[in-house]
């Protein structure tokens, strides 16, 4: 399978957060751990009942995060797919619980309720025919019929389009699939995650990186042997120099900075997020790794109270 494996953004307050993407949007919070390479920060991954890859969604909260700005060389949008018919249950549920969102529009056929966040991150939902089919997680905040099922892909705002495009068809799976307007549309599959739209803005301003913006985006190798075959052919072919191979505990991470300037990932299938606790009671407990468990009760004193938190 190829497709997005998972989007990481920035947030502000922690609890603001946990309670936004688990209320009001009824995703699971699938692991609460810590940023590995900033352990005072915590690390939240949501995603469908076990948080497979092309559904997970994660946060730095950053209490005092200045805003970003929207620009070139950055994600424009993240959008989620839900059932077609689910659009008004999504429009009425904004409506009742204050969030801000957008007229509906249609793109490449399909209808877009965007939304932001309380961090102003630009999101939006999507109303994809036969979602209806795919399982939709509840824990009774949003019925499971009209649950988030994953992604349905992300729009990265850029200067040009080519280089990056040449990168998720020829590394990543992806086809380019269409084009309307200034966007061109590269797909890697049917399933969550497995759109990417490059929106071509020649001359736009720079974004800059902030509370509300995407971090980075992660790709999907089934393996580290897959993941391995992927850096070669993107130091071979298009002059990029991943890092070292990142242990992220529930998968496995490569990262370089695309053509046009937005921090890509490429993370594993496996192990997933059901390595360190049991499926049934996923992200009610700090998880963290081998290495910072021996300063659990250090992090724990920095890391805000979030107890409280109907997920926690
Ligand atoms: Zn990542």
């Amino acid at each position: 399978m190829s497709g997005i494996h998972h989007v990481t953004a920035i947030a502000g307050n922690a609890l603001r957060n946990l309670d936004f993407y688990t209320r009001t949007l009824g995703l699971r919070l699938v692991k609460k751990t810590v940023n590995f390479d900033d352990p005072g920060t915590y690390h939240f991954y949501y995603g469908d009942e076990a948080g497979r890859p092309g559904t997970i969604l994660t946060f730095f909260p950053w209490e005092h995060a200045a805003a970003g700005r929207g620009g070139v060389g950055q994600t424009h949008q993240t959008a989620f797919r839900v059932p077609a018919r689910s659009i008004g249950y999504w429009t009425h549920r904004f409506i009742e619980n204050g969030v801000t969102y957008e007229p509906l529009e249609k793109r490449f056929g399909e209808t877009v309720l965007a939304f932001t966040d309380p961090d102003g991150m630009s999101l939006a939902l999507v109303g994809v025919p036969g979602a209806e089919n795919e399982a939709g997680w509840s824990d009774g905040e949003v019925p499971a019929e009209h649950a988030i099922r994953g992604f349905h892909g992300v729009t990265l705002l850029l200067d040009s389009a080519a280089k990056t495009g040449a990168i998720l068809t020829d590394v990543f799976g992806f086809k380019e699939t269409g084009r309307e307007g200034s966007t061109i549309r590269y797909q890697a599959s049917d399933a969550a995650g497995g759109i990417v739209d490059i929106y071509e803005a020649k001359g736009f301003l720079p974004g800059r990186l902030g509370r509300g913006s995407v971090h980075h985006i992660a790709f999907r190798a089934a393996d580290d042997v897959e993941e391995a075959e992927m850096a070669r052919k993107l130091v071979r072919d298009h002059g990029m120099h991943p890092t070292e191979q990142k242990d992220r505990n529930y998968f496995r991470s490569i990262y370089f900075r695309e053509p046009g300037g937005v921090l890509f990932e490429i993370a594993t299938d496996i192990p997933g997020f059901a390595v360190d606790e049991p499926l049934a009671s996923l992200g009610q407990e700090l998880k963290l790794p081998a290495f910072l468990e021996p300063h659990r009760k250090e992090i724990e004193n920095v890391l805000p109270a979030v107890g409280k938190a109907k997920a926690a």
